[in-house]
């Protein structure tokens, strides 16, 4: 039996691969603007972080996770519960507590890139693996982290980088979730709603309405919509700070011409978030159609056990960026097709050609080269199925006077060139 690539994982082939190149590059070339720096993390962490940050009543860290006991190194040693990260805002806060990356100017602009790992039912949009790019802003409220200048940037950040990117008919959906000094007065109200409900919900509402009624709204089983249409919203419970904060978030993004809409059941499925919340979504990407999410996290770093830090942040599922381009730029994947191939002539001349491949290449020249074993006829041949148009022969003679035999395999042309004159062709094409 051959082996496959495991259930909701996948593999990713030139040339869509260059789409991921480009979204990846265009949004460094953005964050840079708005002067983000890269953060790497590590790949898997204690369990305990995700449990804590993330929170245990989320569909995430109670049924998604990655989780295995590490070995125990000694027997005295307890094994370590570890997890496979399915987000990276917790990683990155970790790493903002561990190296006190408060004591640093200012406020912390950080952004990644890379693989995170939940166990959902795969679908189209939907992976085991699947990649982030996201971007966070934290640091001491001193530092003005708490501003609504900073949601209002990040969202900014976020167009700038969907327009440079051509992807178009978004929606950005926003809300304001409340702070932990509001969230009580609703959790109680809505507590209170799903009593007499709750028991016609689905069991995963029944769950949440004991352990965190707030992630009642993270359902999507059709029959519950009707029951939680009629739940109480938490823009009924902001309190004055959230308000105003809100506010001031709307009012910046009108005054720099972002459209929104305000959605005032979206909660995002992460317990951490606080005030700001929102999604862009893209209707032709089907039922998965959150492009990326993101939010505010005020108690975050405090929950992890650090220091006062307040934050905002985004994750934008690269893979359905790309599938969001493919449409328009499916076509337009720069085809890197070599400049030149390099054909030995007969036996004994693969080390000349090695040698010339690499002086061609060490010039700046996309090359690609045969065998010795190959006619000339499969040289060509094999030229013109991998789209190269000049293929430079290289034999005894050519080695010898260092003049090469390139033929244009779309005019049949064939002339004498030294590597110079190979290489200032090229660069002029
Ligand atoms: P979240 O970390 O849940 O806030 O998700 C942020 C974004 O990541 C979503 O809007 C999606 O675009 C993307 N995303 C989340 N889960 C998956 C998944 N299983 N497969 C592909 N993309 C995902």
């Amino acid at each position: 039996m051959t082996i496959k690539a495991v259930r909701g994982t996948r593999d990713l082939l030139p040339p869509e691969t260059a789409l991921w190149n480009r979204v990846e590059q265009t949004a460094r070339e953005v964050f840079a603007l708005y002067n983000f720096s890269e953060i790497r993390t590590p790949i898997f962490e204690d369990t305990q972080l995700f449990a804590r940050g993330v929170g245990e009543a989320t569909d995430i860290v109670s049924k998604e996770m990655y989780t295995w006991e590490d070995r125990a190194r000694a027997q005295s040693e307890k094994a370590q519960s570890l997890t496979l990260r399915p987000e990276n805002t917790a990683g990155v806060v970790r790493a903002y507590i561990e190296h006190r990356l408060w004591e640093g100017p200012g406020l912390q602009k950080l952004y990644y890139i890379g693989a995170q790992f939940r166990r959902e039912r795969p679908q189209k949009g939907r992976y085991r693996q699947f990649y982030q790019i996201g971007a966070e802003v934290i640091g001491p409220p001193t530092a003005g982290s708490e501003s609504p200048v900073r949601d209002a940037e990040v969202l900014q950040m976020l167009v700038m980088l969907l327009n440079r990117l051509e992807i178009k008919d978004w929606t950005l959906q926003l809300n304001s979730v409340g702070s932990p000094s509001s969230r009580p007065a609703f959790n109680d109200a809505l507590r209170k709603a799903l009593n007499g409900v709750v028991d016609r919900m689905c069991v995963d509402c029944q769950r949440r309405a004991v352990t965190n009624p707030l992630r009642v709204f993270d359902c999507k089983v059709p029959e519950d919509q009707p029951i939680i249409e009629k739940l109480p919203r938490i823009s009924g419970f902001l309190d004055e700070a959230d308000r105003k904060h809100f506010d001031q978030v709307q009012e910046i993004l009108r005054a720099t011409g972002v459209p929104f809409l305000i959605n005032d059941r979206l909660v995002r499925g992460l317990d951490y978030y606080t005030r700001t919340a929102f999604e862009f979504t893209q209707g032709s990407l089907g039922a998965q159609n959150a492009l990326l999410g993101g939010g505010r996290y005020d108690g975050l770093s405090e929950a992890l056990g650090g220091p006062r830090a307040p934050g905002i942040g985004f994750a934008i599922g690269e893979d359905r960026f790309v599938m969001a381009l493919a449409p328009t730029s499916g076509t337009h994947v720069p085809e890197l097709v070599p400049q030149a191939y390099v054909a030995p002539l007969g036996e004994g001349m693969n080390v000349a050609a090695a040698k010339l491949a690499s002086e061609l290449r060490s010039a700046g020249l996309r090359v690609e080269f045969g065998d010795e074993s190959f006619r000339l006829k499969k040289s060509f041949e094999t030229a013109e199925k991998l789209g190269i148009q000049k293929v430079i022969i290289i034999g005894e003679d050519e080695t010898k006077s260092g003049e090469y035999s390139v033929k244009d395999l779309k005019t049949g042309e064939q002339q004498k060139m030294c590597i110079s004159e190979i290489v200032e062709r090229n660069r002029r094409r």
